[in-house]
């Protein structure tokens, strides 16, 4: 073996290790059990309809965004909203819609997935005639994940959605 060589094998046996560890931390994983997190009724304030949610996650430092599951029976949507950070909606069941400022309705399907810019006006919700359920996953700003506006009116819901 050259010594350039074995000096490189000396350098990986002392050095890898020591930077593999560095990398492990010590703190504790945390399990959250689904029974410490009950499925609520949603505040009749932000929504039209029956929606009940599971709040999984709250904004931390090093995660700054929420976790919610939601689930919206027949009808029920959101209010317009906007959101200054932007948010993720997955869509785990049933089929729902979403809407936006302009005027378009979107249809939504299990496994379908919506990324909403930051302070892009819209509103999401189930079907007229099939309950939805996704998980959204909201980005915090300075703590703030949502602003609230009007209701959507029976009109802008029932507009003919595209897929
Ligand atoms: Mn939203």
């Amino acid at each position: 073996m050259c010594k350039r060589l074995r000096f490189l094998t000396l350098l990986a046996v002392l050095v890898l290790p020591t930077q593999a560890m560095s990398a492990l931390a010590s703190e504790a994983q945390e399990v959250i059990h689904a029974v410490d997190m009950p499925e609520t009724q949603a505040a009749g304030t932000f929504f039209t309809g029956v929606v009940r949610q599971q709040r999984m996650f709250v904004p931390t430092d090093d995660a700054p965004y929420s976790v919610t599951l939601v689930t919206f029976e027949p009808g029920a949507r959101t209010l317009w909203h906007t959101h200054p950070a932007g948010q993720r909606l997955v869509v785990l069941d049933g089929e729902g819609r979403t809407g936006t400022a302009d005027g378009r309705v979107r249809v939504l399907k299990k496994g379908d997935v919506v990324w909403c810019p930051p302070r892009v006006k819209h509103w999401h919700g189930a079907s007229p005639t099939s309950s939805m359920r996704h998980l959204a996953l909201t980005g915090s700003d300075n703590g703030a994940t949502v602003q609230w506006l009007d209701a959507v009116t029976e009109q802008e819901y029932a507009k003919k959605p595209q897929e």
